[in-house]
């Protein structure tokens, strides 16, 4: 590895690479603190230019190469495996241009998910792209893995607000894809394969995004119910009551309650315990129809209670409950936390089954849920105090999941830590499709080798 450091030192330049001690544990794990791995050398570019050479070089003497972004990844994906370099986009970072007229901006792949939406609110537009993990994931990241958080049900995941982008190829070859428009029919859309292909294909150096109007006002509030049913008949009135629902996250009665009795910034607004939470957001209502819904929905009994953010401090206390799940899990041991997806007509009966089977065969068994439900996403997460280990908690799940042909992953990706539960939710056809593919644009396996469709 030496004689690469030195040749990628004469080719780059040496502020281009940390190497030694100068490498922090930054570099060593993903947000999923799975199998933490120093990697020989970190390569920091500032422009594509050096990271087609790179890239070019790391190509023709078979050098693995992990891309990171801002390591907030779940699933092990910007994690280095042994003797990997790693290449970080922390200082690709910067707007390239904001586009009033079209609606559009064009960033690059290190910027930070948060920077860009203030700088699209600052110019009376907004990225309706947003997750708990906003102030230190990257752009480049969320295209890699097509994230999507809290309003996917109106606006789709990070797939539909790409317009174009840059990518590197494994040979170093700059594909540079900066469609600005929104229908493009010329030939294949090629941006899609980097999309949500988790740094296998292609390394992603800027993104073209499409902007959206910023709403005229935005309503909150916490509303309880007593049974799933209920919750789904509430989805339907607000879908079609409302000018657009933004956000409908349930959280089950052993998140809302865990979060709220342990996390600092959080407090329970109703005087009894109820089986379920949502918190609902809707966008260019008057309030007087906003709470005209509601109220409508409490006579029915679809809604047990409810309360309405009056503020916008209210509405973070609101908000806050829903994304304290970081601090929950950073105190939870060795927990099991899936991302899995099912139609909503099967969500309760799997919840029910998972949870039954898993208290039969694990001592101590226990669990938080809560999800995006409208997207057909749910986050289970399970543990055992030291009765189990995750591991054998993710096989029973996921052997579950199958008959109940679900997703295994609904946002975080397949990374490392999934591939051999891709084959219980894709066919032998599709994978054989990914597989031709990676070949066709990583010949050498060097780009993120053994993520999303694993070791050949
Ligand atoms: C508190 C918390 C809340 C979260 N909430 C959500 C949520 O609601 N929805 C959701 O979808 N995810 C969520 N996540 C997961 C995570 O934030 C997303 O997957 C995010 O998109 C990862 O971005 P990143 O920059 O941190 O990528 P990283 O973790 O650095 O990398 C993720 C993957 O993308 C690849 N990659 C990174 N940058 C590039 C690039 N420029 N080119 C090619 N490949 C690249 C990496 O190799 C790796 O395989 C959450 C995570 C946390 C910690």
């Amino acid at each position: 590895m030496q004689n690469h450091i030195d040749a990628l030192n004469t080719l780059l330049g040496d502020e281009q690479l940390l190497v030694g001690e100068a490498i922090g544990e930054k570099y060593q794990v993903d947000w999923s603190g799975e199998n933490p791995v120093l990697p020989p050398l970190v390569i920091r570019p500032d422009s594509t230019e050096v990271i087609s050479k790179l890239l070019k070089y790391c190509n023709e003497h078979r050098l693995a190469v992990v891309t990171q972004g801002g390591m907030t990844g779940l699933a092990g994906g910007a994690t280095p495996r042994k003797n990997e370099i790693a290449l970080s986009l922390e200082r690709m970072k910067g707007i390239v241009e904001l586009d009033h007229q079209s609606m559009t901006m064009t960033v690059r792949s290190g910027t930070q998910l948060q920077v860009i939406q203030q700088a699209a609110e600052a110019a009376g537009l907004r990225l309706p792209l947003d997750l708990g993990a906003r102030g230190s994931c990257q752009i480049g990241g969320n295209v890699a893995t097509n994230a999507g958080g809290n309003q996917v049900l109106s606006f789709g995941m990070a797939r539909a607000m790409v317009l174009g982008l840059e990518a590197v190829q494994a040979d170093g070859t700059v594909i540079s894809a900066h469609n600005k428009m929104l229908k493009n029919n010329a030939g294949y859309d090629l941006k899609q394969l980097y999309i949500g292909s988790e740094g296998t294909l292609g390394v992603i150096t800027e993104v073209v995004l499409r902007l959206f109007s910023a709403p005229r006002n935005k309503h909150t509030a916490l509303v309880s119910a007593g049974s799933f049913e209920d919750i789904i008949n509430l989805l339907h009135v607000a879908q079609s009551g409302f000018a657009r629902l933004s956000a409908f996250e349930v959280m089950w009665e052993d998140y809302f309650q865990k979060s709220v009795a342990e996390t600092d910034n959080t407090s329970d607004p109703f005087d009894k315990k109820y089986p379920y939470y949502v918190l609902l957001e809707s966008e260019n209502d008057s309030i007087d129809w906003f709470q005209q819904v509601l109220f409508d929905e409490l006579e029915k009994g679809t809604i047990l209670d409810a309360t309405i953010a009056q503020s916008g401090k209210d509405s973070e206390q609101f908000w806050a409950i829903r994304d304290a799940i970081g601090d929950l899990l950073s105190r939870i041991p060795d927990p099991a936390n899936f991302d899995i997806g099912l139609p909503i007509s099967r969500m309760q009966a799997f919840i029910e089954k998972a949870q039954t089977t898993l208290t039969e065969q694990f001592k101590d068994l226990q669990t938080i849920t809560f999800g995006h439900l409208a997207d057909g996403n749910i986050h289970l997460t399970a543990w055992s105090n030291g009765n189990t280990t995750s591991h054998e908690i993710y096989d029973h799940v996921y052997e579950l999941l199958q008959a109940f042909e679900g997703t295994v992953t609904a946002e975080h990706g397949i990374g490392v830590m999934k591939t051999k539960y891709l084959k219980l939710c894709r066919s032998p056809e599709e994978l054989a499709l990914m597989k031709t593919l990676k070949q066709a644009l990583d010949p050498n396996n060097i780009l993120n080798p053994g993520r999303v469709i694993g070791d050949a």
